[in-house]
């Protein structure tokens, strides 16, 4: 295992690619001390495609539940009962002062966040005026998470000034129809296709932990490397009461681990993102993940969980030899 982990790693760091078996080979691996050597050579290759300089984001949660989509996992849809907080779109002056916020709290990514598969036209004017804003108030990069995109809409939020759209297919093709019924793969395949059509970054990962096999997970980051997204945020599964998901067992934390660093050797130039559900998942292996594939954060909190305080963020990422600019919690 050892020489096959070796192998791919420099094929890898010389430009190559790992297929889909070679994939699964490397997920087999169970002995403690190769999966050191995976999650060694993950940071390897992290730090060669991406130095040591982590991607910090945060994001504000502009629209709460009121959700029709059926997502099995998620606390914001109207057909599961949740205690999720339930709002309509908050006003332009609410989103930027949440930017501005986070700016002084360090972060130089801000990602405005809504649930719902696609804005109404007077909502999506409104996200559109609230970039325009925070690019001309703030030295924030604006990313979004709104849903479904047309091409014209996404051609709209870049001449806006806005950096880079999340659209997340939460996990493999096969497995998708088993996580949601009220809409397709394939709309939101189609949405990524729109983003690199009108130039917008794409941030597009997925959720471990919902029941998926193995191949499920190796296979969504496949199927995401077509899209070369500058950006693969992993969430792992945190029940929400209340969702057809709440009781799903976690997943093993080995394969966690072992995952997040196959995914480096799959997607080397994506920023690999931990995001919702790694202070429950990981919890102190938070920082042995961030040595092991991963380079990124979502800070301080979720769309419907809280998270770790952003100093102890700053402290963990240090610890895992990450530089933080100037003093401050600025990266990327
Ligand atoms: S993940 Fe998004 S689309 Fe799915 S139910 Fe939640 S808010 Fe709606």
């Amino acid at each position: 295992m050892k020489e096959l982990i070796l192998e791919l790693k420099e094929r890898v760091k010389t430009g190559g690619e790992i297929s889909y078996e070679e994939a699964l080979m490397l997920a087999e691996v169970t002995e403690e001390v190769n999966i050191d050597q995976l999650r060694e050579a993950a940071h390897e290759l992290t730090i060669h495609f991406h130095q040591n300089k982590p991607s910090l984001c945060s994001l504000v949660n502009a629209k709460s539940y009121l959700c029709g989509e059926d997502c099995r996992f998620c606390a914001q849809s109207v057909h599961y009962q949740t205690l999720t907080e339930r709002y309509g779109l908050i006003g332009i002056d609410e989103i930027a002062e949440a930017g501005k916020k986070a700016e002084a709290a360090g972060t130089r990514h801000f990602c405005i966040v809504t649930s719902g598969a696609a804005l109404e036209e007077d909502e999506f004017e409104k996200v559109t005026e609230a970039v325009k804003r925070l690019r001309a108030e703030t030295a924030l990069e604006i990313d979004a998470s709104i849903g479904h995109l047309s091409l014209e809409r996404v051609k709209r939020l870049k001449e806006a000034g806005l950096r880079r759209v999340n659209n997340n297919v939460q996990c493999s093709h096969a497995f998708y129809p088993k996580i949601v019924s009220t809409h397709s793969y394939e709309d939101r395949l189609e949405t990524l296709r729109n983003l690199r059509e009108g130039g917008l970054e794409i941030c597009a990962g997925g959720i471990l932990g919902m029941g998926e096999s193995r191949e499920d997970r190796i296979q969504m980051a496949f199927e995401l490397k077509a899209f070369q997204p500058e950006c693969f945020p992993v969430n792992i599964l945190n029940p929400r009461p209340g969702t057809p998901l709440e009781r799903m067992p976690r997943l093993d934390l080995q394969e966690i681990i072992k995952t997040i660093a196959i995914y480096r050797f799959i997607l080397p130039k994506s920023v690999i993102k931990l995001a919702g559900g790694r202070e429950f998942n990981l919890g102190k292996f938070q920082e042995k993940v961030l040595r092991g594939g991963a380079n990124g954060l979502v800070i301080g909190g979720y769309l419907t969980t809280c998270g770790n305080p952003v100093s102890e963020d700053m402290k963990m990422l240090e610890r895992a030899g990450y530089v933080l600019g100037n003093g401050t919690a600025k990266a990327e």
